[in-house]
């Protein structure tokens, strides 16, 4: 059971970072929160942004000064005509989502939950998935961010291009994000299908796949030999939806959304999780009964309702971008390692491809991508299992999640990232003694000045 947490402590959502810090300030302007960052200076104090605290690593951790930025929310501005809006940094995704719609617009492309903070997402790399589509930080058109010194500052392509490739990405390691403009598109619906596929097959139809639907994504459960594959693709606006089976696919009813969602993917394998962590050696069977319970659906819906799900059930993740020509060796050679491991694995592996952008840490920099995100339940070992995983995607110069486990400190990074050296520069520039650093920011970039 989770304990209260006392004044100044701070855990994250899978319980894998806590802290302490010495305030927690809840600016409600951009002139309070650069007040909070010059006084933390003064009293020689270090300044996180806090998040909604999804990212599995410690990256919004302190001991310092953690800007609690939940009162700093909401849509600023926006232009229907441009699709251009500008919304608080601590706006979460669930709630931009739903201002955007009141407006007629909508992300082109999201990941699955909706918890977490527009700012928050953008500083770990936060992605969906889409052959032809980038993660959060291609959306964006303009940042507006506090720095060191307590300056606000505006940065895009033409304004300071270099602060805004740094910032993108940026891991809140260049200044506090205040404000985020988005470039947003119409509403649209999204034609959801999801089925099970031999794993066989859908890794030797992968290229195809991904290319051939707008967002395309496989969940393989180890052990099992059934993957389940999601399509979700766009709906030419005014036509209806239809379903592979003939008949025109509607939105989920209300009670079924909840059935499958609610129940199945998450109390009903919540069950099968705990039954797991208390008999690991049930494991591997469990995870044939899932992988073999997986059922046909398709539906349709506004894109945000499709792209997010309910995550309820705890669990402790890695996920590497690999090249994407690189996937299926990376698969193979998890099948056959995977099974070895001394300690069961419980949770599906995801699978998820993203087109190559131009954004310094962006983890699909220069190059397409396909994402392998692993898990684990809360409470099982996982440690093998994420080494063996590292091991296997190193050859093939696999780059970590900024917000999801890893190991990897600067000396590994740096030859990852092209424009890497950039990033510390642009750093060392704006933030030459470290005001925004951390223990985590500190192994992935080395010091600040
Ligand atoms: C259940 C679950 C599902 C997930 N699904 C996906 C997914 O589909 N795709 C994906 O790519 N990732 C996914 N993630 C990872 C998640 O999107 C990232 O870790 C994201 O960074 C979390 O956002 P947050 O608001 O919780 O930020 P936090 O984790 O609280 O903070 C992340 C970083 O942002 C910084 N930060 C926050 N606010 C600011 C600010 N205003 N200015 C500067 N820096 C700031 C923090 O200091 C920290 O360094 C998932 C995580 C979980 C737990």
């Amino acid at each position: 059971m989770k304990q209260a947490l006392g004044p100044g402590e701070w855990r994250n959502w899978a319980g894998t970072a806590t802290a302490t810090a010495a305030r927690r300030p809840q600016p409600r302007s951009e002139a309070e929160i650069s007040a909070a960052v010059k006084d933390a200076a003064a009293a020689g104090l270090r300044v996180r942004a806090l998040g909604s605290g999804h990212s599995f690593t410690p990256a919004a951790a302190t001991s310092g000064v953690a800007l609690d930025l939940s009162l700093w929310t909401g849509v600023t501005a926006a232009d229907t005509r441009t699709g251009l809006v500008t919304v608080r940094s601590g706006t979460t995704l669930r709630a931009l989502n739903a201002a955007l719609a009141e407006l007629g617009l909508a992300l082109v492309n999201l990941g699955d939950i909706d918890a977490q903070t527009i700012a928050g997402a953008l500083a770990t790399g936060t992605h969906g998935t889409g052959a032809r589509l980038g993660g959060l930080a291609t959306q964006v058109e303009a940042l507006d961010l506090v720095l060191a010194d307590g300056s606000l500052v505006g940065c895009s392509a033409s304004a300071r291009p270099e602060l805004f490739a740094a910032a993108r990405v940026g891991l809140g390691a260049l200044g506090v994000l205040t404000a985020v403009t988005l470039r947003c598109v119409p509403s649209f619906t999204l034609a959801a299908d999801e089925r099970p596929m031999p794993v066989e097959r859908v890794i030797e139809e992968f290229g195809a796949l991904a290319a051939a639907n707008d967002h395309f994504e496989f969940y393989w459960f180890p052990y099992g030999r059934q993957a389940l594959v999601k399509r979700n693709n766009r709906v030419p606006p005014g036509r209806p939806a239809a379903a592979p089976a003939g008949r025109a696919a509607a939105p989920m009813p209300g009670w079924r959304r909840f059935w499958e969602f609610e129940v199945m993917e998450n109390a009903a394998f919540g069950t099968l999780c705990r039954v797991g962590r208390t008999a690991p050696r049930l494991i591997p069977a469990l995870n044939r009964l899932s992988s073999a319970a997986l059922s046909a659906r398709s539906y349709t819906d506004a894109s945000y309702r499709v792209f997010v799900t309910p995550r309820r059930v705890h669990f402790v993740e890695s996920e590497y971008a690999v090249p994407r020509e690189s996937l299926p060796g990376v698969l193979a050679e998890l099948r056959r390692a995977v099974p070895r491991l001394d300690d069961p694995v419980m949770f599906p592996v995801e699978v998820r491809v993203a087109a190559a952008d131009d954004i310094w840490l962006s983890t699909a920099y220069g190059r397409d991508t396909a994402y392998i995100a692993i898990h684990q339940y809360t409470g099982l070992p996982y440690q093998a299992y994420f080494d063996l995983f590292e091991s296997v995607v190193a050859p093939v110069a696999g780059r970590p999640h900024w917000g999801k486990l890893h190991s990897l400190d600067a000396g590994r990074l740096g030859p990852l990232y092209p424009r890497f050296e950039d990033f510390r520069r642009v750093r060392a520039e704006v933030d030459p003694e470290d005001r925004f650093g951390n223990a985590y920011l500190g192994r992935v970039f080395g010091p600040a000045g």
